[in-house]
């Protein structure tokens, strides 16, 4: 099982969320990453292939962001 992550700006993808070492790499094959000191293995949403594909909801980036066309 691993944790699916909101890759943010200025995140550190290499680093565990469950340890803190940066001591991991990124598996090619299954999409994620692994951590050498804890095992524990973590992903990005953005490092999902569809992710480009999500249809943009308006109302969902307004609720994000405050944005819209009605403002
Ligand atoms: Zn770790």
């Amino acid at each position: 099982m691993s944790d699916i992550i909101h890759n943010e700006p200025g995140i550190l993808e290499e680093q565990c969320p469950n340890c803190g070492s940066i001591n991991s790499h990124f598996d090619d094959e299954g999409k994620f990453h692994l951590c050498h000191v804890c095992d524990h293995a973590w992903s990005f949403d953005s490092d999902d292939p569809d992710y480009d594909d999500v249809d943009v909801d308006e109302e969902y980036l307004y609720s994000l962001y405050g944005v819209g066309n009605n403002a």
